[in-house]
């Protein structure tokens, strides 16, 4: 199968960033356009994109030094959005997740969180209905101290604007060696619970196979994102079986920011054997100068299956939180 053929087939995408999707060259005119001051040091042409193994995760994560000053008004929401739904649209993606913090944005612009997720769901339902593209918002909370709070603003602004369809579910992301409040996981599961919310978590991408177990137990999980640590312990690759609980596999994204090394093969290759299931996902395809259809690639050069491929549109709508894609 070639990379055309590849192109071709219909898809779905469980796991993409939103900043990670909009074209790097809009990111660039946007900042230029609105004279945003770059951190010192950072080169608008060089540092926007990873195409090499990153030799720190503090590396990997310079592009968002940049990210972090976009979007400035609504109106650029909506070219960030519009950029990110054309790139879904040459891939042949015909539902999609997109993950977004929503707090950096109510900061970056002075307003309410609930004013910041008004903008972010009305951009998605529009670009959606525009572009003839299924789409659900994953809100995606930071470790750390102030996780907590981010959540409950969240949760607040969500009820708020009555309960939008249109999110789908709550992530958690960020340094996996940060340790959050505990209550944390209790509050993923009690929003679980109170708004039928689905739940994935980052978890077990820089070797901490006990944040995958935690993410289960703790926090709910329906879905892992990257889990390549699963692949060290059977009770946990039996977990995840027994769960019916799908990884999130990015292949060009766990090379990059090496949570899995160059030497070693991609653990994809163990959830196959211990029939683990998982979806093939693209976390940042333009900042990896990539696509989906690359991530799809490398994935048949680490495993050779075909199958796989041509069963992927039906394994991605049968993990997805959004709700009718799978007679669900
Ligand atoms: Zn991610």
């Amino acid at each position: 199968m070639n990379k055309n053929e590849i192109q071709l087939m219909k898809k779905g995408e469980l796991h993409v960033h939103l900043n990670g999707l909009v074209s790097t060259d809009v990111i660039r005119s946007l900042l230029i356009r609105d004279k945003s001051e770059l951190p010192s040091g950072f080169n608008l042409e060089r540092d926007l994109n990873i195409s090499l193994p990153a030799n720190s995760l503090a590396s990997y994560l310079k592009p968002w030094q940049a990210l972090r000053l976009i979007p400035k008004s609504k109106n650029n929401l909506r070219v960030i959005v519009e950029s990110a739904f054309l790139n879904l649209k040459s891939q042949n993606i015909t539902f999609v997740e997109i993950r977004n913090s929503v707090i950096y944005l109510a900061l970056l612009n002075n307003i309410s969180v609930d004013e910041a997720l008004y903008w972010v769901v009305s951009e998605v339902e529009e670009a959606s209905e525009r572009h003839k593209i299924k789409a659900g918002l994953i809100l995606t909370v930071s470790r750390g101290d102030y996780a907590q709070e981010h959540l409950r603003a969240l949760l607040g602004a969500y009820e708020k604007l009555g309960r939008p369809n249109t999110v789908v579910g709550l992530d958690l992301a960020g340094n996996e060696e940060i340790t959050s409040p505990i209550e944390i996981g209790s509050l993923f599961l009690h929003a679980k619970d109170k708004y039928g919310l689905k739940v994935t978590i980052h978890a077990g991408e820089t070797g901490r196979v006990e944040n995958i177990i935690s993410a289960v137990n703790e926090f709910g999980a329906d879905r892992i994102g990257h889990g390549t640590a699963a692949s060290k312990s059977v009770e946990v690759m039996n977990l995840l079986k027994d769960r019916n609980i799908c990884i999130e596999v990015c292949p060009i994204s766990n090379r990059l920011t090496n949570a899995v090394n160059e030497n070693e093969s991609h653990p994809v290759i163990d959830f196959i054997d211990h029939k683990v299931p998982f979806v093939i996902c693209s976390d940042n395809p333009s900042i990896h100068s990539s696509t989906l259809t690359d991530d799809y690639l490398e994935f048949y050069r680490e495993t050779n299956s075909l199958q796989h491929l041509r069963d992927m549109y039906t394994n991605q709508k049968k993990y997805s939180f959004i709700r009718g894609l799978y007679g669900n």
